[in-house]
């Protein structure tokens, strides 16, 4: 007989201990008294098949959940499937939703394409705006408020705290994707949010090598989504956990240092007279500085960039001169990415709705990996002065 067999798994779960959580690739697990007593109380059936529960992403939403300074978390296929899973397991049919109008593509079309669909209406307003939640919260009944944190590509801030207490002075709950700023910067539950999502995929897992999210909040609403993770299908897979698990170990130290090369590359691009504007929230010109400074933590202020060139014409040209930084999509590696809002996250929005985003021409966005920031500022020196401005400083080298 081959093939491994109950006599083989006790043997060997007794002869090691692993250091690592090991990778559990078991579809269904041996039914024992446990087994059969987890689905006889009709709890989430933990301890009968993998859809329901699996060791090794127990063992990744337990990191994901202290980083979150939460009581419960749960992991899923994609940050889209967290939110999804979330939004179908909060809301229901007659529900209304105050989302943020600034907010990642495929969420958008959840939000003004899918849900309407299933009877739950949804107003938005500015996430930075706090009086056009109040209103918007205040007008009818709402059952959720959803928001990012930070937003994508102009870096704008969630006031956490405010829009908390509008959602909670509505009898409202608010639900924030934490993407953006991850919880090295920022663990929105602390701040009054009821529940946070994050695409694991960026700054959790890492290394650009996994689609991962993540959903982190109270133990009862965790369980009614866990319910929902195991009718969506939306598990994770016990490999790309394990890889989750691996990038979480070094979590806290790769944000730290992304966070420090992005707000130094962010102010040499400001003394760069061919560059037309630099946003990041250390500057101080940044329009929400103080609501940063009260919001993240341990001075760290995020890896993203964003600045502004003459026109598209320049920045495609610049973008398209680095050495150093992809041109790629997504954020939050271990490598520099470079890209354009106008021709990738936001080239669905029609010319008016990316004037309303935020999103001026010559636009760029940086996700700030781990490379030197004298690689990364001689990267962008050599791209700049070989397509320089016409507007700007012509020439002219900080
Ligand atoms: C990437 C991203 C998502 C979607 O995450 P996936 O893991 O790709 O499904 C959601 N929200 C934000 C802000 C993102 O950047």
């Amino acid at each position: 007989m081959t093939g491994w067999r109950p006599d083989d798994a006790a043997s060997y779960q007794s002869r090691t201990t692993p250091l690592v959580p090991p990778v559990h690739h078991a579809v269904t697990y041996l039914l024992d008294e446990t087994a059969y007593k987890d689905i006889a109380d009709g709890g989430l059936r933990e301890t009968w098949y993998s859809r329901f529960s699996n060791p090794t992403v127990e063992a990744a939403a337990e990191v994901v959940r202290r980083l979150e300074g939460a009581d419960a978390a749960a992991l899923t296929s994609s940050g889209m499937s967290a939110i999804a899973t979330s939004l179908l397991t909060l809301c229901r049919s007659g529900d209304r939703v105050v989302a943020a109008r600034q907010v990642y593509g495929d969420t958008r079309d959840l939000l003004v394409r899918d849900l309407p669909r299933l009877g739950i209406t949804v107003d938005l307003v500015d996430a930075t705006d706090v009086d056009q939640w109040r209103h918007q919260l205040g007008r009818a009944p709402a059952r959720l408020a959803y928001a990012e944190t930070m937003s994508n590509p102009t870096l704008g801030l969630l006031d956490v705290p405010a829009v908390a207490a509008a959602a909670h002075a509505a009898g409202a709950r608010l639900v924030v994707d934490n993407t953006f700023a991850s919880p090295a910067l920022l663990r929105p539950l602390e701040h009054g949010a009821d529940l946070v999502i994050e695409s694991a995929t960026k700054f959790l897992n890492g290394h650009s090598d996994v689609i991962a999210g993540a959903v982190a909040g109270d133990p009862e609403t965790l369980r009614e989504i866990r319910l929902r993770i195991v009718t969506l299908g939306g598990n994770l897979d016990p490999h790309a956990a394990f890889l989750l698990w691996r990038g979480l170990q070094t979590f806290d130290l790769r944000v730290r240092r992304q966070s420090s090369t992005a707000a130094d590359l962010a102010a040499w691009l400001a003394r760069r007279p061919d560059v037309a504007a630099v946003i990041h929230p250390s500057r101080a010109d940044h329009p929400q500085h103080e609501l940063a400074g009260r919001l993240l933590r341990d001075g760290l202020r995020g890896a993203m960039v964003t600045f502004v060139l003459d026109d598209d014409e320049r920045a495609l040209a610049v973008m398209r001169s680095l050495r150093v930084a992809a041109e790629a999509t997504s954020l939050g590696g271990v490598e520099t990415l470079v890209s354009m809002p106008f021709n990738s996250s936001h080239a669905s929005l029609g010319a008016d709705e990316r004037v309303r985003a935020g999103i001026a021409a010559g636009m760029v966005r940086l996700s700030v990996g781990l490379e030197p920031l004298d690689v990364l500022c001689a990267d962008l020196a050599a791209a700049l002065d070989a397509h320089p401005s016409d507007h700007f400083g012509k020439g002219a080298t900080p």
